[in-house]
């Protein structure tokens, strides 16, 4: 390894340690010095970059009738982000869903079903509590109607023994 100080493409210049062959690290500085910035430069493009997705998802959400949300601006950055993502999942899910349920389930059985998605459908459509989304970031559509059936229609499930998954 071999500490080199490199001038980056920003301006800025900045020692680095650079690791493998002489080849290998000179063919690395060369880079660093062509198109490579320094790590202050390099984290602020990450922001702007960071900035502009989650300008872009809350334009997204908000042309999708969205509520605005609630929370620190740094948690609202990245709920928009979250919600721009899987509420187009959602839709879909909840379209195709109660459709296939009017086409197929039994009169009985299908009643409580639609009237839960549909239920759901609104509710989840109208959370603005930026925590919310993310602490479910990792959840998809399928996962996130599957625990509100989980919840609160488990005796209906269990009743009916009819699976949450309507996708
Ligand atoms: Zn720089």
């Amino acid at each position: 390894m071999a500490k080199t100080t490199i001038n980056h493409s920003c301006g800025h210049s900045q020692v680095v340690e650079l690791y493998g062959s002489l080849a290998d690290r000179e063919r690395k500085i060369k880079w660093l010095e062509r198109e490579g910035l320094c790590s202050a430069c390099y984290k602020a493009a990450k922001d702007q970059e960071r900035i502009e997705e989650s300008a872009k998802a809350a334009e997204a959400n908000k042309a999708d009738y969205l509520p605005a949300l609630e929370g620190t601006p740094k948690q609202i950055a990245w709920a928009e982000q979250i919600r721009a993502k899987v509420m187009p999942q959602i839709d879909g899910m909840v379209g195709k869903g109660l459709q296939k349920i009017s086409e197929q389930g039994t009169p009985e059985g299908s009643e409580w079903q639609i009237e839960a998605i549909t239920k759901w459908h609104d509710q989840i459509r109208a959370r603005n509590q930026a925590a919310w989304w993310i602490e479910r970031r990792d959840c998809s559509a399928q996962e996130l109607l599957t625990r509100h059936l989980k919840a609160h229609y488990s005796d209906q499930l269990a009743a009916r023994n009819m699976r949450a998954e309507v996708a």
